[in-house]
């Protein structure tokens, strides 16, 4: 990345021309109260400012047919379900337009301040299921295509996920379609193939012709006396809008998720790199200079756009461009869309020919930065070279630490220094990771610029998806239960508080039970009907859903697994008796240029394939690794869970969202110290959370001892030294391959299995034996979900509303 941040390069993207004129009489008018005054059509559209179109079931199996019949173009008499999906789907989306038409001419007309978010992954899930449950027409549609002879339920799962990026990061939060990458298993290993989501028509995603800018790239800019600067050459790539309508909960309110695509025009006026390129790999390997290039023009390509669409909309309200901050308040998600601060200011400089210090002010005053990784690769490093460095006390310079060019063949940007100096607030994501930012990666920062520009804001999980959606028996008992509308609950997420009232009435207990055990018994059909496998829905459902990371410790997992089969083996039948069964999931995906990665999940499945027909164990003990893993696939594993493991190393984990969910849904934790872990725990009691392993400020010293004094494996932990050798061994086939897995445990060990794995074997043993004792069980289960409520995403937005953006909502109804 060299020197590419010079303001010279970068491009001015200017909005394609097009001529618009106002649909006559269908505008609102304010009278002389303020109030507004909509024009009255014939049909129920436009009647007191609350349109929309009529929702009894007979208008909806009306739209309904009509689509299947106009927009599908296809026959009533030969429809299949993915049809009637699609035909369902429009007819929402109808309902879906309307709203975000309205939320967008509400906003136009009142100016309020807005919030943009820029992030480079959304995991939305699917739209349809929740777009009814937002708009409270599940029901209706649910008579509807009853009365049509469909199963609404049928139809909600031939919607395919809509999925881009990895993990929490993505769910949390549009912006960069194109091929991902998506991972199946074949033979042991993943294979990737281009996503389907983006092949497919979505009838969530409209493409936006009519709103288009160009981006330049390379070429030179001049400014001649007295004169703006001119930026010419180079090449121009056209950036195009694709929107997805973002239905609130319980409001017509219907945000817009903005992504841009290159357009079908390039004009190379110096090079000839592809357009196309650009958006077509989600995340390019950057190991190589060319994949450096252009993972540094995806991310050029999408700020770009994104800030001339912004400041498109700001100039249309007729402000100096001194206010912009009073107007737009941008949150930078993790350091990916960086490259906007810069051109913001290239903006301000160039075309507002503002001068420095005024662009400055501004830009500072408009970005906050997010950081979501305690340890992205890069960091790592530094961090570690930190630690090495206080043993080894040395000056080095505090200001080449905080600038942004690393110095170096070739010099480097760090993207982070970069967010933290142009932005007005810095947070970190759970309270942990926010005071390890402050202690570490931006403590000298923080010795500058003093406390107050940093903060914490927990992440959160909106319990609208990851309780009602995918827990429809879990949030029916809980409205029953404390007679209350479910809507209330569901915004008010404290509200569950209530049932600790019940948490000792057998009743009730028996229902939580009962509904535990119908999810258990969903995902055992889900795996019955996907791996071919029956289930004993009767055994413990042990469950660990992330991206494949070694930090994570899916290893530690796999390995306790082992540990687990070769207890058994050495049992007599009668020892065998005593034992309970359970049952070991795994999903998740790994990136593409990950080896370790890959090789923990092709040994996840080896191990699966003897273990799960081992005629001395199965009874006891399955593993299973679910291919494709996504929001729908988490939305079936999360509410069957009876325990779920969030085992990363002490300070790697930012906060975990996973977390959150399983808690939400009743399921416990077993877990390290780390991330939200500790506040779930603050909030449901320690009693309630199988904690274990070392604690973050025992790492550092940890590793240094790892790193010069090593102790043989056997010598530290010969459990874990028999896992691996075992493997080592070929028991689970491929012998040989997993070698440079097992060697990064055996060497280095930098992510300290060697130091937690007993105290993890003993706390799943505590989990076996709470296990037993089925009532006092589900009244963990029971006190754990109470006390969710600031685990909410309604409370981490808020938290952002107040420290950072300084908006409040504008409510259309
Ligand atoms: C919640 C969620 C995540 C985040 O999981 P963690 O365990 O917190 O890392 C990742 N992917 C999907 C599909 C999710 O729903």
């Amino acid at each position: 990345m060299t020197s590419v941040i010079d303001p010279g390069k970068i491009g001015v993207p200017k909005q394609t021309r097009r001529h618009v004129r106002t649909l006559t009489g269908y505008l609102p008018e304010t009278d002389e109260t303020g109030k507004e005054k909509w024009p009255r059509g014939e049909e129920k559209v436009w009647i007191d400012g609350t349109r929309g179109l009529d929702t009894d079931v007979p208008s909806i199996t009306k739209s309904f047919v009509n689509h299947v019949h106009t927009s599908l173009a296809r026959q009533a008499y030969n429809l299949d379900d993915f049809g009637a999906y699609q035909a369902a789907a429009l007819s929402v989306r109808d309902d879906l337009i309307i709203n975000w038409n309205d939320t967008q001419l509400h906003f136009t007309r009142k100016s309020p301040k807005r919030a943009y978010y820029l992030s480079l992954e959304f995991l939305m899930g699917r739209t349809f299921d929740n777009a009814l449950l937002n708009l409270g027409l599940k029901e209706k549609y649910n008579d509807g295509m009853t009365k049509l002879g469909f199963n609404l339920e049928d139809l909600l799962e031939k919607e395919r996920d809509a999925g881009l990026g990895n993990g929490g990061l993505g769910r949390f939060s549009g912006l960069l379609p194109g091929l991902k990458r998506k991972p199946g298993i074949a033979n042991g290993s993943q294979l990737e193939a281009p996503d389907p989501w983006l092949e497919h028509d979505n009838p969530w995603e409209l493409p936006r012709a009519d709103v288009s800018y160009e981006v330049r790239f390379y070429g030179h800019s001049e400014r001649l006396d007295g004169m703006k600067a001119i930026w010419s050459g180079g090449q121009e790539v056209l950036a195009m809008a694709y929107d997805t309508m973002v239905p609130g909960y319980d409001t017509k309110n219907t945000n817009n998720l903005r992504l841009w695509e290159t357009g079908d025009y390039e004009r190379a006026l110096e090079s000839s790199n592809s357009a196309a390129a650009i958006t077509s790999v989600l995340y390019p390997n950057d190991h190589t200079s060319f994949g450096k290039e252009l993972r540094l023009k995806q991310q050029y390509f999408w700020t770009a756009a994104s800030l001339a669409d912004i400041i498109r909309r700001f100039k249309n309200i007729d402000k100096p461009i001194t206010e912009f901050p009073e107007y737009v308040a941008i949150q930078l998600n993790d350091t990916h869309p960086t490259l906007a601060v810069p051109e913001l200011m290239r903006i301000l400089l160039d075309d507002e020919d503002l001068p420095w210090d005024t662009a400055w002010n501004i830009v500072t005053n408009t970005f906050f930065f997010t950081n979501h990784t305690v340890l992205p690769e890069a960091l790592e490093n530094m961090l570690f070279l930190q630690a090495v460095e206080k043993k080894f006390p040395g000056d080095r310079e505090k200001l080449a630490r905080m600038s942004l060019i690393e110095e170096g063949f070739p010099q480097n940007v760090r993207m982070a220094n970069l967010a933290v100096i142009g932005s007005r607030k810095v947070n970190g994501v759970a309270e942990l990771h926010s005071e390890l930012l402050k202690a570490t990666i931006v403590k000298d920062f923080v010795d500058f610029y003093g406390q107050s520009k940093f903060f914490n804001v927990t992440n959160g999980i909106t319990p609208r998806r990851w309780l009602d959606q995918c827990n429809p028996g879990l949030s029916n008992l809980i409205s029953e239960t404390l007679q209350i509308p479910k809507g209330v609950f569901l915004k008010d997420l404290y509200k569950l508080e209530g049932l600790l009232k019940y948490v000792d009435n057998p009743t009730f207990q028996k229902k939580w039970a009962a509904i535990k055990q119908s999810n258990k018994e969903r995902l055992a059909h889900y795996v019955e009907t996907t791996l071919g496998f029956k289930i004993n829905t009767h055994a413990m459902f042990d469950v660990q859903i992330k991206r494949l990371h070694e930090y994570k410790r899916q290893t530690m997992n796999i390995f306790g697994v082992v540990h687990r089969y070769l207890t058994l083996k050495a049992m007599t039948p009668a020892e065998r008796k005593k034992v309970n069964p359970k049952v070991v999931f795994f999903a998740g995906k790994a990136a593409p240029g990950y080896y370790i990665a890959k090789l923990t999940i092709r040994l996840i499945v080896n191990v699966a394939r003897v273990i799960n027909v081992d005629p001395d164990t199965k009874d006891l003990l399955s593993l299973f690794f679910l291919p494709d893993y996504s929001v729908s696939l988490a939305e079936i594993l999360i509410p069957a869970s009876d325990i779920s493991q969030h085992i990363s190393t002490a300070g790697t984990e930012a906060s975990g969202t996973s977390n959150m969910k399983f808690c939400l849904n009743g399921g416990l934790l077993v877990g390290t110290v780390d991330g939200a872990n500790i506040e779930i725990a603050e909030e449901v009691g320690e009693s309630n959370v199988f904690f274990f392993g070392h604690l973050t400020p025992a790492v550092e010293d940890l590793r240094y001892q790892h790193m010069y004094h090593p102790v043989p494996i056997e010598e530290k932990c010969p459990a874990l030294a028999q896992a691996l050798n075992e493997i080592s061994s070929g028991t689970f086939g491929d012998g040989g391959v997993y070698e440079p897995l097992l060697n990064t445990i055996r060497q280095n060990d930098y992510y300290l299995l060697t130091e937690d794995f007993d105290s993890y074997i003993k706390a799943l043993a505590l989990v076996d034996e709470a296990y037993q004792d089925r009532t006092e069980w589900i009244k963990k289960s029971i006190s754990t979900s109470a006390k969710m409520g600031k685990f909410s995403s309604d409370r981490a937005i808020q938290d952002y509303a107040q420290e950072c953006w300084n908006i409040e909502s504008s409510k259309l109804t």
